[in-house]
């Protein structure tokens, strides 16, 4: 249970801000094969906000920034998927790993290829943990 008046608490709601904002770029990264290296640099602004949090609010942990260089390298691969056809209608197969395209359109972000997600699902639960940002918590 999340301590709203314990003094970390908004910097963790800040890590979750800006750990969402990289899942919803990683996810139009796995529809859209000729923006994905445009997308590259929006990533990683909150990818260096999630380092300075680190530095300012949690003693600069190893652990948090091993995760964070891990989810900026998994971004990384995602952008270098080879695939030059757009899934962003949610129609069809990945046209990288074959998977079924998740796609809820009612949501404005759950159209995505969960499998090439995957890429980073490791690094965002060890930011997630107790011993990352603690995010899971919120
Ligand atoms: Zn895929």
């Amino acid at each position: 249970m999340l301590d709203l008046k314990h003094p970390q608490t908004k910097w963790i709601f800040d890590a979750a801000h800006e750990g969402d904002a990289i899942l919803g770029f990683a996810k139009l990264m796995t529809l859209l094969p000729p923006q994905r290296q445009q997308l590259l640099p929006r990533v990683a602004r909150p990818i260096e906000r999630l380092r300075r949090l680190n530095r300012e609010h949690f003693d600069a942990s190893s652990f948090i920034e091993r995760a964070i260089s891990d989810l900026e390298a998994g971004c990384k691969s995602i952008a270098s998927l080879p695939s030059t056809e757009s899934r962003l209608d949610g129609r069809g197969p990945c046209p990288v790993c074959g998977s079924a395209i998740k796609h809820l359109p009612e949501y404005y972000d759950m159209t995505y290829c969960g499998h090439c997600l995957k890429t980073i699902a490791d690094a965002r639960e060890r930011l997630a943990s107790s011993e990352g940002f603690g995010t899971s918590a919120i």
